[in-house]
């Protein structure tokens, strides 16, 4: 086994809630391309930052997790960054583990290598689908055609997945919510969560109603139950 086969920021080695109906170990992969202001992982973003969790500690402690969890989610920063990911997925289903994953859809190209390796994915939705509103929830990066490339093409796969939006109320106004919900029910999804934003430790101006304006607005909400067969809310 390659010893650092992947580059892993952090291992959550039990979780309830990052796969839906399955006890998973969740892998944080290091680097991603996007400098979202919500972030809450920003130790994660560089591709070379430094960190004491490691493939071969990955290995080791799925090894004595086997018969315990169901699934390894490959969450990150970004996995679909990683040239190594398919390998890793094959590694990690060939002892026993479903597969799921976390990803913005940066990487279509990628995202078509791993899709017959997972189960279930994840896919966060940043804003609406015009560049200039993805590029101010990315940091100024998340490229429009890609994202969408990669959501038609899991639509397509016909795998299990969910689209979610987290509501960071400094870039996205309850009119932007609306846009999404049309764009995604347009293109046959079917799952879809809105996210409380909690502010970053630099946010220090957000209030807790801004936070709560999305979640807590009942034409909004009812909308979106009328566009999707699974919509619910995180707070
Ligand atoms: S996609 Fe955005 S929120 Fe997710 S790790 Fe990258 S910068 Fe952070």
């Amino acid at each position: 086994m390659e010893k650092d086969l992947i580059r892993i920021g952090d291992i959550e080695k039990f979780s309830l809630v990052d796969f839906p109906s399955k006890i998973a170990a969740v892998v944080f992969m290091q680097g991603c391309p996007w400098r979202c202001p919500f972030c809450y992982n920003q130790s994660l973003q560089n591709p070379n930052g430094e960190s004491d969790a490691s493939w071969e500690h990955l290995i080791h402690l799925l090894e004595h997790r086997k018969g315990m969890i169901d699934a390894v989610v490959f969450s990150g920063g970004e996995p679909l960054m990683q040239n190594n990911l398919p390998q890793a997925m094959d590694a990690v289903a060939a002892m026993g583990f479903e597969i799921g994953l976390h990803t913005g859809g940066y990487n279509p190209e990628m995202l078509q290598k791993v899709l017959d390796k997972v189960i279930w994915v994840g896919f966060d939705i940043k804003a609406p689908f015009d560049d200039e509103h993805y590029k101010r929830a990315t940091g100024g990066i998340g490229e429009v055609a890609k994202i969408r490339k990669s959501l038609e093409m899991l639509i397509k796969s016909g795998k299990h997945f969910e689209c979610r939006t987290t509501c960071d109320p400094r870039l996205l106004e309850i009119a932007d919510i609306y846009k999404i919900a049309d764009e995604l029910s347009a293109l046959g999804v079917k799952e879809y969560y809105l996210q409380k934003y909690r502010p970053v430790p630099e946010d220090k101006t957000t209030t807790e109603s801004e936070c709560e304006k999305f979640l807590h607005d009942a034409e909004l909400t009812a909308y979106l139950k009328s566009k999707f067969p699974i919509f619910a809310t995180r707070h």
